[in-house]
C-alpha cells in the first residue's frame, strides 16, 4: 500500500458522517400505513399480510397451444407411427371444457385453458399434423408424451389461503403483480414521507426564465426533488427564496405539512447568509460541520412552523455539495420513514487511473467513473474537475471513491473503495469480475 497516514489535521469540532447521520435518523420514526391502490405501491413497505383467498392457477391448464391428450394411447407415437385421435371439443383460454377424454379421443386446448377430465397431456401443435391434415375431426400425434407434460398445475404458483407477502417487505413491480394475480385491488403501505424544498439566494433564476447577468439557474431544487422522487418520497417544491428574512419565513409557512424540508445554501459562512438567523428564530436547528469533502457545512434540527414541529435539513449551496449532503444524510431519512432498511449504496473495489490528493484530512469523496478496460480490468477514473460548484462531474461519475480522513494520497494503481450510486451497463462486467 501506498498510503502515508496523516497525522496532522485532526478535525476534533468535526462531526463524523456516521454520527451526524445518527443524530439526525434519531429524529425520524416510521410513518404510518396507509391504503392506495397497488398501482401506487411499488416502492413502499406492506403493511399487513397478503393471504390468498384463491388458488393460482386455478385449474391444472395447458403450458401449450396443443392437443389435451392420453399419455396411454401414444406410447408408440413417432414420426414414423403417427396415431390419429378423434377430435371431440375445443377449448379456448378463459372457458371450461363440457367433454372429458376417453381412450382414443383429443381436444384442441389453447394455452392457459383448463385441461379436460381424462387427459394428463398436452401434445404441442407442431408435434402433430394438424397443418398437413384437412380431417378436423381427427389430429395426427408423432410423439410420445411423460404425465403431466405440458400441464400447469393447479395452485402451483399460489396455494388459497397461504400468507404470500410478509408484512414488512418491499414492494417490487413483481409484488405488484403478484397481488394483482390474486385480485387485490388495494393494499394497505407505509405511507411516502412528504419533502418540502426550498433552495435560497438572490443569485437564483428558475429555468424556464429568462438568463440575466450576475444570475445563476437554480439546479438544487431540481437535483434534490429527483432525488426525492428517486428515494420514492414526493416532493413538494416551494419557489426558491430570496435572501430576506421575510421572504424565507414566508416559503417556509407554506411547507407546514410535509415529513422533512429541505433547504439549501445560506448555511456556510457569508455575509448574505440569512438562512441561519430565521432557522434560528424560529427552531432548534445546529449548524454543524462534517467530517467530509465536499459537503462540510450542514445545517439539522427541528423548525416549529404554525405551531407543527418538522425536521430541517440545510445542505450547502453549492450543487455537488447540496447532491452529497443528500445522499448521505436525506436519503437515509425517507427510507427510515419508508421503514425501509437503511442500506449503504454497494462497494466494489477498484484500480484507480490517477492520484487522489486529500489535503485537508477530511473523509474526501471523489467523484469518479469507474469503467472495465478490455482486459476486464475495474478502473476507477477520477473526474478531472472536482470543484463542488461543477454539476457536471455529478452526471459524469457514476461512483464516489473514498479516501479516509487520516490518508493524504490515493495512489494511481491503488485498489480503493468506490461507492457505487449509478448502476451503469458495465456493473455486471463489474460484479463478476470482484475478486
Ligand atoms: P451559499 O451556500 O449561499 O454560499 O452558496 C454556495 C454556492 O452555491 C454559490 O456559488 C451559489 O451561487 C451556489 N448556489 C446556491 N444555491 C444554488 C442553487 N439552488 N442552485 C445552484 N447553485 C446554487
Ligand atoms: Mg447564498
Amino acid at each position: 500500500m501506498n498510503q502515508k497516514k496523516r497525522k496532522s489535521h485532526y478535525h476534533a469540532d468535526m462531526l463524523s458522517v456516521e454520527d451526524a447521520r445518527e443524530k439526525i435518523l434519531s429524529k425520524f420514526k416510521t410513518l404510518n400505513p396507509i391504503q392506495i391502490n397497488i398501482l401506487e405501491s411499488v416502492g413502499s413497505v406492506i403493511s399487513e399480510n397478503i393471504i390468498s383467498e384463491i388458488n393460482v392457477p386455478p385449474l391444472d391448464n395447458s403450458a401449450m397451444d396443443g392437443y389435451a391428450v392420453i399419455k396411454n394411447d401414444l406410447l408408440k407415437a413417432d414420426d414414423e407411427n403417427i396415431i390419429y385421435l378423434d377430435v371431440i371439443e375445443e377449448i379456448p383460454a378463459g372457458t371450461i371444457p363440457k367433454l372429458s377424454l376417453s381412450p382414443g379421443q383429443a381436444s384442441r386446448i389453447m394455452t392457459g385453458a383448463p385441461i379436460p377430465s381424462g387427459s394428463d397431456a398436452v401434445v404441442p401443435f407442431e408435434d402433430t399434423n394438424e397443418l398437413e391434415n384437412n380431417d378436423k375431426n381427427k389430429i395426427g400425434i408423432k410423439i410420445s408424451v411423460k404425465n403431466l407434460e405440458n400441464i400447469r398445475k393447479k395452485s402451483e404458483d399460489i396455494k388459497k389461503g397461504s400468507v404470500i407477502i410478509k408484512k414488512g417487505s418491499l414492494i417490487t413491480s413483481a409484488t405488484v403483480g403478484v397481488m394483482a394475480s390474486i385480485g387485490r385491488e388495494k393494499v394497505s403501505v407505509i405511507r411516502k414521507p412528504i419533502i418540502g424544498i426550498l433552495s435560497t439566494g438572490n443569485e437564483l433564476l428558475e429555468p424556464g426564465e429568462k438568463n440575466q447577468d450576475g444570475k445563476i439557474y437554480n439546479s438544487n431544487t431540481y437535483t434534490l426533488s429527483s432525488l426525492v422522487t428517486e428515494f420514492g418520497a414526493t416532493p413538494l417544491i416551494q419557489k426558491h427564496a430570496l435572501d430576506k428574512v421575510e421572504d424565507l419565513e414566508k416559503k417556509l409557512a407554506k411547507l407546514k405539512d410535509v415529513d422533512l424540508i429541505v433547504t439549501s445554501a445560506g448555511v456556510s459562512k457569508g455575509d448574505y447568509d440569512i438562512v441561519k438567523d430565521v432557522l434560528d428564530k424560529n427552531g432548534d436547528i445546529n449548524l454543524w460541520s462534517v467530517n467530509m469533502r465536499p459537503a462540510k457545512p450542514l445545517a439539522f434540527g427541528i423548525i416549529t412552523i404554525d405551531g407543527k414541529k418538522i425536521p430541517l435539513l440545510g445542505v450547502p449551496g453549492n450543487p455537488v455539495s447540496a447532491m452529497i449532503a443528500f445522499e448521505k444524510f436525506g436519503r437515509y431519512a425517507i427510507d427510515k420513514m419508508k421503514g425501509k432498511p437503511l442500506r449503504n449504496r454497494p462497494i466494489i473495489k477498484a484500480n484507480l487511473e490517477s492520484d487522489i490528493i486529500n489535503h485537508d484530512g477530511r473523509r474526501l469523496y471523489s467523484r469518479v467513473k469507474v469503467i472495465v478496460d478490455s482486459s476486464s480490468k475495474i478502473i476507477a477514473v477520477p473526474i478531472k474537475n472536482q470543484s463542488s460548484g461543477v454539476l457536471t462531474s455529478m452526471h459524469e461519475a457514476n461512483g464516489l471513491a473514498i479516501c479516509p480522513s487520516d490518508i493524504d494520497i490515493l495512489k494511481k494503481g491503488e485498489k480503493i473503495d468506490v461507492e457505487m450510486f449509478n448502476w451503469n451497463e458495465n456493473i455486471s462486467d463489474i460484479l463478476n469480475n470482484e475478486e
